[in-house]
């Protein structure tokens, strides 16, 4: 069987996911395409995991929106590819944008806004940069000095060196660092610049800055989370004879022989034998579940992470953003985007305020942080809004890990035979993201899919 040949069927195997998130999904499509029998147990009532739809609003008026706003880019290759392949067609569900920034002014500060127009690398960078406003030729300069350094050393940095020594190390001026490369780090890694991987930072701008024209548009969800892809994804996997399982949480693996054993809550002693496994949870729930094998827990286990608060606040419909995410980094500002989810999904009216990791709106709680972040969109707009008639917080505690230069991360084989791990915290160039989630899914199934 090669990398990408069928499976035969009447010797299909067997192969249990833990975990219905973008990873383990992207795993069940890789694996089902090539004709592998995949059960996906999931233990939510729902798929898709950090990045998933959730029902607001109230029964005469039901509102789905995201457990937070995600973006994704250009530069998401195998995501894309992926939607593709289960019949989710990227142009439809996502609003392609070229990626764009508006900070805008106050008494202290000019306004900043940066566009990159749609050309190859370098262009668009050098071309954007020569456009932006608020920023002096001087920083302009330096920003494409240090693109240049980055190629000519092959993107690749000292382990150990933080985003923002970096960009004290390459020089880069105050505007730049505070309206593009320091936002763009947050927005990435959800970690800030100082304690940032440099490295990390830097894969990322490789296939995005100095990527293909398109790497760097932003590419924003145009549906609710699950139509973009947990749900054409479980849908591909049903029809290719895999199963999903949902409400059923993993409570233990075990090898039995070539095999494995798996135990769900609530079936008793009841295991069943799969041929291979690949855990692909979030960190600490696959730290609890490696346990017999403390090598491969250690790592998972010590990972930290970040916090990502989304704040919904409806508008009157006739409540509409000059641009569908506008920036409000400003001083004492406690949010760092707005996006206008009348623009992206249709609903007119409904904005979504995002705050990247931990901060000072984590001290607020939601009717506090409606009154604020009100107040700060009036601000940043110039004008005064109608009050908003419902607002929804939600905050995921533990949203992404956190991308410390030099981590210790997992990789997707374990050393065990037919045990696998996927998830954003393993494929180790990526930062904490849909794409890294599922280039891991997609990683562990091609690692099965060679033996
Ligand atoms: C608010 C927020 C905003 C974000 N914004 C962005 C963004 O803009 N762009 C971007 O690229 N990324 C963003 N991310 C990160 C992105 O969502 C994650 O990196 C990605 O979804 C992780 O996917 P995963 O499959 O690795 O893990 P998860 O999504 O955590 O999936 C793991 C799944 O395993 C299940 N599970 C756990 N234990 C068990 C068990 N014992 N048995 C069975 N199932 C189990 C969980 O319920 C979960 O569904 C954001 C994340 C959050 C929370």
């Amino acid at each position: 069987m090669s990398a990408h040949g069928q499976v035969q069927s009447d010797a299909r195997l067997r192969v249990a996911i833990v975990g219905g998130g973008w990873a383990g999904l992207a795993a069940a499509v890789e694996l089902a395409s090539a004709g592998v029998q995949v059960t996906v147990f999931e233990s939510a009532r729902q798929l898709g995991g950090r990045a998933r739809s959730v029902e607001v609003g109230t029964a005469s008026a039901p509102l789905r929106v995201d457990n937070g706003q995600h973006i994704l880019i250009g530069a998401y290759c195998e995501t894309l590819r992926l939607m593709r392949e289960v019949g989710a067609d990227p142009e439809r569900l996502l609003l392609r944008r070229p990626l764009e920034l508006h900070h805008p002014g106050s008494a202290a500060a000019p306004a900043f806004s940066l566009r990159l127009p749609r050309l190859p690398a370098p262009w668009h960078l050098a071309l954007g940069l020569l456009g932006a406003r608020g920023v002096s030729l001087a920083e302009k300069i330096a920003a494409a000095r240090f693109m240049r350094r980055l190629e000519a050393r092959r993107w690749t940095l000292p382990e150990d060196e933080s985003v923002a020594a970096l960009l004290q190390r390459e020089r880069q001026g105050p505007r730049l660092r505070r309206y593009f490369w320091e936002p763009l780090c947050l927005s990435a890694l959800n970690t800030p610049a100082a304690d940032a991987s440099a490295q990390v930072f830097v894969n990322v701008l490789r296939d995005s800055l100095a990527g293909a024209s398109d790497a760097t548009d932003l590419l924003l969800p145009a549906a609710d989370l699950d139509r973009v892809f947990a749900a054409p994804a479980a849908s591909f996997v049903v029809a290719r004879g895999g199963a999903i399982r949902l409400a059923s949480r993993v409570r233990a693996i075990e090898p039995d022989g070539s095999q494995w054993l798996v135990t769900v809550d609530g079936s008793g002693d009841q295991r069943e034998r799969f041929d291979q496994v690949v855990v692909a949870t979030a960190a600490p729930a696959a730290a609890r579940l490696l346990a017999p094998w403390p090598a491969l827990a250690g790592p998972c286990a010590a990972l930290e992470h970040a916090p990502i608060g989304t704040l919904y606040l409806g508008y009157p419909p006739e409540v509409r953003l000059p641009l569908p995410m506008l920036g409000l980094e400003q001083a004492a500002a406690l949010g760092q985007w707005v996006f206008d989810r009348g623009q992206l999904c249709g609903t007119a009216g409904v904005l979504a305020f995002v705050f990247s990791g931990s901060g000072a709106w984590e001290a607020h709680d939601a009717d506090e942080l409606a009154r604020r972040l009100h107040r700060e969109l009036e601000s940043a707009l110039g004008r005064a809004l109608p009050t908003p008639t419902w607002r929804q917080l939600i905050r995921e505690r533990r949203a992404t890990f956190v991308c410390r230069p030099g981590l210790a991360r997992p990789g997707c084989r374990t050393g065990i035979p037919g045990l696998w791990l996927a998830g954003d915290f393993v494929w180790a160039g990526y930062p904490s993201t849909l794409e890294g989630a599922v280039r891991s899914g997609v990683a562990a199934a091609h690692e099965i899919l060679r033996r």
